[in-house]
């Protein structure tokens, strides 16, 4: 049952179908250049064959001549080499007439057997003088060349051959080696595939190892990169771009709850401290009252910090579900305007708004509210004494322009990319400590309703948000001159 699963395990692993998927392809290929090799060999001697018979075809004619007494071959004995190429001829050699009469044959050609009378006489009348066939003698294979042969102005059939025994042989020779060889090869091929597929899953598994033993306590953990450049370091460096996140992201969460748990301990602290009052020193109904009212100030603070959190993790878990209708966005950023006149006034900024009489959009009238009132908020917190915050709307045929700008102690260049965090606060510039969380919902309302956000901020030189929002299903009024009137202090 083990011995089953483990193999189960080693045939279902990726370094398993690497080399299998290797030795099968180099198989495969193996095979292929074999056969290829094979076939050129073939090709080439058989070529050869018929050069070397049609040539020996051309060499009868000085040799062989038909006299009146009957065929006979005319050669100098005495010269080696003439000697030898009619012995040559002579060894397979078949000489008859017009009518299909043996007249002179060689015995090698007596096993292969003589044409009938009726072939011979077909040949002669076709007047072809190259026939060529592969014919033979006790399973040994000769090429023939036979045809109409010329002699004395005399026709006759003339068929002559050679054997093809040492070609066979080289094949053979060649198909044995080659498939003797051939397991060796896959076998050394399947060894170096399974040693090749291993040595590069190791950083795949050295990756899996360090995944395994990453908890929560050691999220800063980093592979090294082997600096080879290739799909694994490039695996290696994704998982350590990942950890980088997570790390970020779990020391965000921590950061977070130790920050819930002060903001909420604050109020909490307060309010037992007002409800001791009220129970234990309080005498007049006036002490009771105010004691009270100050239980209820903090009361309100804790719940928007408790609205605030429902309201993020809605937004993350997709909970929170956009209610569109047709909203007059002019009309809405001119009363958010008239709602911050009051702590704009207070902090002694200048708050204006210049928009289109009407600039009609599709969108949630609670988040583009919430829109607002966020970023005209952090314009007033974030803008001292004598500052200026001016929000403008304008509109073309393909999308709404929001520009929140003010001119307060602006946001660090390094801390411009990380603002619409969760979370994020940037430490020096917060005079009253918010939880971080009010731009990461205006990222989210602007993503939700198909939009884009960008900021521009300079330290000590104000801060301008910008938010597009397109027209798909956007209608807008002609731009008409600053509605609401600014105000000074
Ligand atoms: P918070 O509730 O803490 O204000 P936000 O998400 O609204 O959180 O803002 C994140 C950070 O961005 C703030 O801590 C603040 O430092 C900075 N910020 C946002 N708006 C402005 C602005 N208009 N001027 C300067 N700093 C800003």
């Amino acid at each position: 049952m083990r011995f089953t699963g483990g193999v189960l395990r080693i045939t279902r692993s990726l370094r398993f179908r690497l080399a299998l998927s290797y030795v099968f392809f180099f198989t495969i290929a193996l095979i292929l250049i074999g056969g290829f090799v094979r076939y050129s060999l073939e090709h080439i001697m058989a070529n050869q064959a018929e050069d070397a018979v049609d040539e020996e075809w051309g060499a009868v004619k000085g040799y062989l001549t038909v006299e009146k007494y009957g065929p006979d071959w005319f050669y100098d004995a005495y010269d080696p080499d003439e000697s030898f190429i009619v012995s040559r001829l002579q060894r397979v050699f078949f000489l008859a007439d017009s009518e299909g009469k043996p007249l002179l044959r060689s015995e090698i050609y007596k096993s292969i057997g003589f044409e009938s009378p009726e072939e011979i006489k077909a040949v002669l009348k076709s007047g072809n003088t190259r026939v060529l066939r592969i014919r033979y003698d006790h399973g040994t294979p000769y090429l023939i060349r036979s045809g109409r042969w010329v002699d004395n102005q005399r026709v006759f059939y003339l068929a002559i051959g050679r054997s093809l025994a040492e070609d066979h042989h080289v094949f053979s020779r060649f198909e044995r080696d080659y498939l003797l060889l051939l397991p060796g090869v896959i076998a050394v091929c399947c060894l170096l595939g399974w040693f090749m597929a291993g040595r590069s899953l190791d950083p795949l598994n050295s990756v899996s190892r360090t995944a395994q033993r990453i908890t929560s306590s050691n999220l800063n953990t980093q592979i090294s990169t082997r600096g080879a450049g290739d799909e694994l370091d490039h695996l290696i460096e994704t998982f350590n771009g990942m950890m980088e996140r997570l790390n970020r992201s779990f020391e965000q969460i921590r950061q977070f709850s130790t920050d819930v748990s002060h903001e909420l301990r604050t109020p909490l602290t307060v309010i037992r401290g007002q409800l001791e009052v009220a129970l234990f020193t309080a005498t007049t109904q006036d002490q009771y009252r105010e004691a009270m009212e100050n239980a209820l100030e903090e009361v309100e603070r804790l719940s928007s910090i408790v609205r605030a959190l429902l309201l993020l993790s809605q937004s993350e878990t997709g909970q929170l579900v956009l209610q569109k209708s047709e909203i007059d966005l002019s009309e809405m950023v001119r009363d958010v305007v008239d709602q911050f006149q009051i702590p704009a006034e207070a902090q002694g900024v200048r708050l204006s708004a210049d928009t289109p009489e009407h600039c009609v959009i599709h969108g949630d009238r609670i988040q583009m509210e919430r829109l607002l009132s966020n970023l005209l908020s952090n314009a007033v917190k974030y803008t001292p004494a004598s500052g200026e915050v001016v929000v403008r709307l304008a509109a073309d045929h393909s999308q709404v322009t929001l520009d929140v700008e003010d001119t307060g102690v602006g946001i660090p260049v390094e801390h411009l990319p990380h603002i619409f965090e969760r979370f994020y606060r940037v430490p020096s510039a917060d005079p009253e400590k918010g939880l971080g969380l009010g731009l990461s919902f205006v990222a989210w309302i602007v993503k939700a309703h198909g939009g884009t956000i960008e900021v521009h901020s300079r330290v000590s030189g104000g801060t301008q948000f910008r938010v597009c929002l397109p027209t798909g299903e956007i209608e807008s009024s002609p731009a008409s001159p600053p509605a609401l009137a600014a105000r000074e202090q």
